[in-house]
């Protein structure tokens, strides 16, 4: 039973929403089109220089509709009983790849975990994005931490940058669906690691300072599962 109010923020965030990826898939769209129009009335040779870029302005537009896909509120969660560190160690080579290959490094500490209910899927989206930004906010190298542990009744994954950190009127719109810094972003990134934990009970804290962020998703575990 949703209270009036969530109700009317939800309604409010679909049409933030629409809003959003209509003016976002416009913008590649206008290019693209303009593109075409000059390939009518010109020459052929621009026609070489120019679509490649159309190609790209098409993948973005791409790019944008997959990841506003994944946050359609009835997408299904597929949740069951697993190690959420198993999870995280097949997704530790991609990630110490793309760590490397910007001068960064990744520490992982993965502490036995109880079982619970996940997503593998999703929770690889979850720690790829998540992960993903603590690497672009490091753009001057560091140090990125993965970590697991158990804490009273939650499983907690830590995942902490060294980077730049976020100010107080950004933090506040964290995981806004199209709230973005960077140039090439979507700002979709966040807004879907926030559904994903929500499908999962889960909530995010975030702490950050000038050196760094860290993000602690706390997972609640099963009442049969809790050791006394
Ligand atoms: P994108 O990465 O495409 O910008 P996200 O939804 O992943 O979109 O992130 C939204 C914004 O939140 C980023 O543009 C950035 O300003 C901020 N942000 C997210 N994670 C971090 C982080 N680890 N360090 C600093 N800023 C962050
Ligand atoms: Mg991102």
């Amino acid at each position: 039973f949703e209270s009036e109010m969530a109700r009317l923020a939800q309604l409010n965030l679909v049409g933030e929403m629409a809003a959003g990826i209509a003016h976002e898939i416009r913008n590649p769209m206008t290019t693209i089109r303009g593109f075409l129009q000059l390939f009518r009335e010109n020459d052929r040779h621009m026609q070489k220089e120019y679509i490649p870029i159309m190609l790209e302005e098409l993948d973005r537009a791409n790019e944008i509709i997959t990841e506003y896909l994944s946050l359609a509120k009835n997408k299904q969660s597929h949740q069951q009983p697993e190690n959420i560190n198993r999870i995280i160690e097949m997704l530790l080579p991609l990630i110490q790849a793309e760590a490397v290959m910007s001068g960064k490094h990744v520490h992982f500490q993965l502490k036995d975990c109880p079982v619970i209910q996940l997503d593998d899927k999703e929770m690889r989206q979850l720690i790829l994005n998540m992960c993903m930004n603590g690497l672009e906010a490091m753009s001057l190298g560091g140090k990125l931490r993965i970590e697991t542990y158990t804490e009273a009744e939650h499983v907690v994954l830590l995942i902490a940058d060294e980077g730049i950190g976020i100010n107080e009127e950004h933090l506040e719109k964290l995981g806004r669906p199209f709230f973005t810094t960077k140039d090439e972003g979507t700002g979709l990134g966040l807004a879907i690691c926030y559904s994903i934990a929500a499908r999962h009970q889960a909530s995010i804290e975030v702490q950050s300072s000038e050196k760094g962020t860290t993000f602690l998703i706390r997972f609640p575990i099963p009442a049969a599962r809790i050791q006394g």
